[in-house]
């Protein structure tokens, strides 16, 4: 089998059926791009910046951030590259912000409410995303976003460093693609509205599902509710998926479930197109992929979005597969 994969390293993400899809790599850091590329991600996905920050006693400079933005977008050489802003709280803390403890962190000030919040800390990324756009294919994108008002601020403030650079003398050689995750149900069920102004979306699952089900991804005794193919989650991807499609923009997945593969046949017939992953899934799916027709996997779609609980949709997607093989 590893000799299988090792075959498809250099080769594009394609159905049976013709259809292209891309699988990208999630990284936390530059260091990753070796693995990254010998797997033959077609870019990256999702780039977590919060290792910039994480670490230390202050906070990074923008001279610091820009060489680790622009080191990523010249490695992957003009493919896409999704760098996400800062997406610090819930889960993850700095030491030197000083924030208050909170009830509940993963519902509290976290992510683009905390950048929001914190200008000065938000335009210092801004602007070394900005000044590394010109060296690859970037594509910029906001997390937990839950109201447009959100994404209309942080597209603002961008706007405004963009401005600022210009007036400066700095040349624009590269436009950039500026999206947000989807990873709380409000931001789903509204795709239609963030569709008009946003120029992509990426699901992301790891969160999507714990709000979802209102189960805390990191408590093991709630773990049982964690259920990525409980039709509820499946109707929200499917939900953005045909939103953005009405409106001619793309859909990615950046969450563990864009590497699962019980989950790839559901995703792949609802027509995501891109798939964002550990580089260590990239072959497996990119050969499950290329056995499955998308046309046939899109029949079953209807079928799957009927049906009223986690067990059953997996017990028939692995029905499924037993006969790809
Ligand atoms: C997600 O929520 O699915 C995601 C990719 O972001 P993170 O895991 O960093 O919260
Ligand atoms: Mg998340």
């Amino acid at each position: 089998q590893k000799e299988e994969w090792a075959q498809l390293v250099g080769t594009k993400t394609m159905s049976r059926d013709g259809h292209h899809v891309e699988l990208a790599a999630n990284i936390g850091s530059p260091l990753d791009l070796d693995d990254v590329l010998a797997n033959g991600a077609e870019g990256v996905g999702l780039f977590r910046t919060e290792f910039l920050y994480m670490g230390r006693d202050e906070l990074p400079t923008e001279e610091e951030q820009f060489q680790a933005y622009k080191q990523v977008l010249e490695q992957m050489d003009g493919k896409p590259v999704v760098i996400r802003t800062l997406d610090i709280g819930g889960d993850k803390h700095l030491p030197y912000l000083d924030l208050p403890e909170e009830m509940n962190p993963f519902l509290g000030f976290r992510a683009i409410r905390l950048c929001l919040d914190n200008q000065d800390l938000f335009r210092t990324q801004l602007r070394a995303l900005l000044r590394a756009s010109v060296h690859g294919n970037l594509k910029i994108m906001f997390p937990m976003i839950a109201t447009l008002e959100e994404f209309r601020q942080a597209k603002a403030v961008l706007e405004e460093e963009k401005q600022s650079m210009q007036d400066e003398g700095f040349v624009f050689t590269q436009p950039f693609e500026v999206g947000i995750m989807v990873e709380i149900p409000a931001a789903a069920m509204m795709a239609d509205m963030f569709a008009n102004e946003v120029d992509f979306f990426s699901i992301g699952t790891n969160d999507l599902i714990q709000y979802t089900l209102a189960a805390d991804r990191m408590n093991e005794r709630v773990a049982y509710l964690y259920q990525p193919y409980h039709p509820a989650v499946l109707r929200l991807i499917r939900q953005v998926i045909e939103a953005a499609h009405a409106k001619g923009k793309w859909v990615g997945m950046c969450g563990e479930m864009a590497g699962d593969l019980v989950a790839i046949p559901i995703l792949l017939g609802m027509g995501l197109d891109e798939f964002s992953m550990s580089a260590s899934s990239i072959l497996p799916a990119r050969q499950l992929i290329s056995r499955m027709s998308r046309d046939e996997k899109a029949k079953d779609t209807e079928q799957i979005l009927s049906m009223s609980t986690s067990q059953q949709v997996e017990d028939f997607v692995k029905t499924q597969l037993a006969k790809t093989d």
